[in-house]
């Protein structure tokens, strides 16, 4: 999926409206519009790449900020306490449907294992 055609491109632009949670000049993080737990929140790079498998050593600034803010924004939303559940679905086998790499933070209700 090219970035002119990429959903969360076009909410990190404003072209999609989104119900924002937080942002930085490098990532985003608004609420999930189909929400599998009663706090669900997707948190993108701005920058457009497709999957996980995709980044190289020069983004690992990038990713530990992804997994920093993942952090911050569960405090905030006082998910800390009982906990909750990052995921990074990847490729169609993995679950990905949206194809701009993300975290999914989701809580406030008992997460299971193994996801299904
Ligand atoms: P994936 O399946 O790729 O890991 O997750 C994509 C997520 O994006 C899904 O949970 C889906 O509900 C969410 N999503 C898809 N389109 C939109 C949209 O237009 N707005 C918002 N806020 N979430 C979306
Ligand atoms: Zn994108």
């Amino acid at each position: 999926m090219s970035e002119a055609d990429c959903i969360f491109c076009k909410i990190a632009k404003g072209e999609i409206p989104a119900k924002k949670i937080w942002e930085d000049d490098d990532c985003l993080a608004f609420l999930d519009i189909n929400p599998q737990a009663p706090q669900h929140i997707i948190l993108i790079p701005r920058r457009h790449i497709e999957t996980i498998a995709q980044t190289q050593e020069g983004d690992q600034a990038l990713l530990g900020s992804l997994l920093l803010a993942a952090k911050s924004i569960a405090r905030d939303e006082k998910l800390e306490r009982p906990g909750y559940r990052l995921v990074i679905n990847c490729g169609p086998g993995g679950g990905q449907t949206v194809y701009h790499i993300h975290v999914h933070i989701l809580g406030g209700r008992p997460m299971k294992w193994p996801p299904g």
